[in-house]
């Protein structure tokens, strides 16, 4: 994603995908930590094992509330928030993630009646949660929260916290595409490439220049299949049940946390390119939320640089 020259590079791959951590001393010691913090939250977090946080609230559906250590909490808390505000990102999702099964083996296109009988699972109203007793109840049989679109954002933000309280003030972490970054004042900052939609990662668009803040991109061809010439990825429309169909090929929010990113490239995406406009002047500014649209005949928007500096690659 970003090279500059003379950085200490250290990666795994995680969740899935490549972790990158870029520090500007040879420090191991200190990204085995943040290696190991990573894997702590991702046992907390994950829904493609039984055994973590979230599956024991999913297994508890229509049964009982389940109590979960406070940073699950507190994550479920806010994502249940913007659920209810009639957007695309919905925390009750999971039913139709687990359905469709998109990006991994056994994906197809369930039957209509299939995703019909599925959606009275996925409203967020009919997600319980106790901030005394720190518990969550999903309380319909077949419920289930689904972290995906979210958890990768909230684990930089955890790491660059941990980072600034080592005293690191230049850094990069990269997870599977979500990027923070920190810089002390006066450096140049990082470079963080905007990669071509449905091309490798290395053949770019542009890149965005910042020296704080977030990074994130939500595409449509992230995961994705192709059945009978149609073109079916992994953002799933709350309202149809089907992915989402409009404009956009990619939204890359850039915003001084990663969490924030997270939700509001699926919540612009949902938007479709003219609404997000929109709601970036009415609201954006107050929450320092900026955004990158690619459409699907691959034109660049930026309605506005306050927090970056995007380069277009030359061709
Ligand atoms: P990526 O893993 O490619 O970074 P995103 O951050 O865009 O993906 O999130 C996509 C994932 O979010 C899906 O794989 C699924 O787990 C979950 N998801 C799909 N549709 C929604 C939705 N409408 N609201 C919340 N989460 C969703
Ligand atoms: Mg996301």
């Amino acid at each position: 994603m970003s090279e500059i020259p003379g950085r200490y590079h250290y990666s795994a791959v995680m969740m899935g995908t490549r972790v990158e951590l870029q520090l500007a001393a040879h420090q191991p010691a200190l990204a085995r930590q943040v290696f190991r913090q990573i894997k702590w939250l991702e046992d907390l977090l994950t829904v493609n094992r039984p055994d973590s946080a979230l599956m024991s609230v999913n297994r508890g559906a229509g049964a009982h509330p389940v109590v979960v250590p406070p940073p699950v909490f507190s994550l479920l808390w806010r994502a249940r928030e913007v659920s209810f505000s009639g957007g695309c990102f919905n925390l009750a999702i999971g039913p139709l993630v687990r359905r469709w099964k998109i990006g991994f083996s056994g994906d197809a296109v369930p039957p209509a009646e299939e995703i019909a009988a599925l959606l009275p699972l996925t409203d967020p109203h009919a997600i319980r949660m106790d901030p005394e007793a720190g518990s969550i109840f999903l309380t319909r049989p077949g419920m289930s929260v689904d972290a995906g679109a979210i958890a990768k954002g909230y684990m930089a933000d955890r790491i660059c916290d941990f980072l600034q309280a080592q005293a690191v003030d230049h850094a990069l972490i990269n997870l599977g595409g979500n990027i923070r970054v920190i810089s002390p004042p006066g450096a140049e900052g990082w470079s963080v490439g905007l990669q071509q939609p449905f091309a490798g990662p290395e053949s770019l668009l542009g890149s965005i220049r910042l020296s704080q803040g977030s990074v994130v991109t939500s595409g449509v061809y992230e995961r994705y299949f192709v059945h009978q010439g149609h073109h079916y990825h992994h953002i799933l429309d709350p309202r149809s049940g089907y992915p989402l169909d409009n404009d956009l090929l990619s939204v890359t929010v850039i915003s001084p946390h990663s969490i924030d990113g997270e939700i509001y490239s699926t919540q612009l995406y949902g938007m479709g390119l003219e609404k997000g406009c929109e709601w970036l002047a009415a609201h954006a500014g107050a929450e320092g939320i900026e955004a990158i649209f690619v459409t699907r005949d691959r034109e660049v928007i930026i309605p506005s640089q306050r927090q970056f500096c995007f380069r277009p690659a030359s061709r």
